[in-house]
């Protein structure tokens, strides 16, 4: 049988002040509040806990329910509870208003996000500090397609002191014989654009970046048909952009010096 939401939020401890009407729960020993949450991204990544204009209801109900939520809200902000959330499914047609519909008995920690003046729960997944370089860019991207053409996002917390942890890498013996010949094959002109050099080193050579075409990591060889001295631009174009392919295709095409590995 399915579980009431009322004994599905008391089982984690929280309480509201009204069991009809509420959609937001705390639980004050374990500092934790709980949102019944609208998904807004199809996965799952990012809800609706609260809206502005909720707090208008027909026949006045959910006045108290909005401001326990804006309380709920507040408690996360600057008390440091912990936001979890539980999907509510939107009955048919979507409702503006909090009625409430089905729901899953599924809580999930979540990040308290403010756009637009509403307030949203987003997967800690996507806004938790990361040591993973690569994962860092794509959860940055996720919440920099979130932000798009809104205005006023708040400025972020972010971290006075970022955590730090240890960690195991493995690192390949590079030959400085083959990155120092790569180096002055194009007369210090990117191998990739041939733009000069953006500047000079300190020691009074034109800064440009050896990048292997076959990464390392991939089984690449550390070779001079495998490396290619480039400015920084193409670089990471070459790492990121949407037409890495093609532009690498392009510079296999016009140095006879490249071997495909
Ligand atoms: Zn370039
Ligand atoms: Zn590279």
């Amino acid at each position: 049988m399915a579980i009431s939401r009322r004994n599905f939020i008391e089982n984690n401890g929280a309480t509201c002040n009204n069991w009809r009407s509420s959609w937001s729960f705390v639980n004050h020993n374990e500092k934790r509040v709980i949102f019944g949450a609208w998904e807004v991204e199809k996965d799952g990544s990012l809800s609706r806990i609260l809206a502005t204009d909720w707090q208008f209801d027909k026949i006045g109900r959910t006045k108290s329910a909005y401001n326990q939520a804006l309380e709920h809200i507040r408690l996360v902000k600057d008390e440091d509870y912990q936001l979890m959330t539980f999907p509510i499914k939107h009955a048919d047609p979507v409702p503006v208003q909090t009625s409430i519909g089905k729901f899953v008995p599924e809580l999930t920690s979540k990040t308290l996000k403010q756009i637009d003046g509403d307030w949203f729960a987003l997967d800690s997944s996507v806004s938790d500090p990361t040591n993973n370089f690569d994962e860092y860019i794509r959860r940055s991207n996720v919440v920099r397609h979130l932000n798009e053409g809104r205005k006023n996002t708040p400025k972020p917390k972010g971290s006075i002191k970022p955590d730090k942890t240890f960690t195991t890498t493995t690192s390949y013996y590079r030959d400085p014989e083959v990155r120092a010949w790569v180096l002055f094959e194009n007369d210090g002109a990117c191998e990739a654009c041939d733009n000069k050099a953006p500047f000079t080193t300190t020691d009074g050579s034109p800064f440009l970046e050896v990048h292997h075409l076959v990464r390392l990591a991939d089984g690449g060889p550390d070779v001079v048909d495998n490396a290619i001295a480039v400015c920084p631009n193409c670089h990471r174009r070459l790492h990121y952009s949407s037409d890495r392919n093609t532009y690498l295709d392009k510079i296999y095409a016009k140095n006879s010096r490249l071997k495909r590995h």
